[in-house]
């Protein structure tokens, strides 16, 4: 499954929990119902999601700089010191 397919997927179990979250009879008085749920629901996992993934974006940003794809002056990884980009690098070029 590409990123984009598994970025979509996790968004969608996101909007049917945020449906479950809206729809929780423990909420009793200001629990939402009705055909505008999935709509709402959907507006707050959109609006919410980056500030989700802020922090795996910080460490993935962290994660690099110690493993810079293009590799220091003899192009090589500083850290794995193998030629660049590192298994690493590679991995995390593709998840950001
Ligand atoms: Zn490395």
């Amino acid at each position: 499954m590409s990123l984009s397919e598994q970025l979509e997927t996790a968004h969608r179990f996101g909007v049917r929990a945020a449906m479950a979250g809206l729809q929780d009879a423990a909420l009793e008085e200001v629990r939402l119902t009705g055909p505008n749920v999935p709509r709402l629901a959907d507006a707050a996992v959109s609006s919410a999601t980056p500030f989700v993934r802020a922090p795996l974006l910080a460490l993935i940003s962290q994660a690099l700089l110690l493993h810079p794809p293009a590799g220091d002056d003899d192009e090589r990884c500083p850290t794995c010191g193998t030629s660049a980009p590192c298994a690493t690098a590679s991995t995390l070029v593709m998840s950001a």
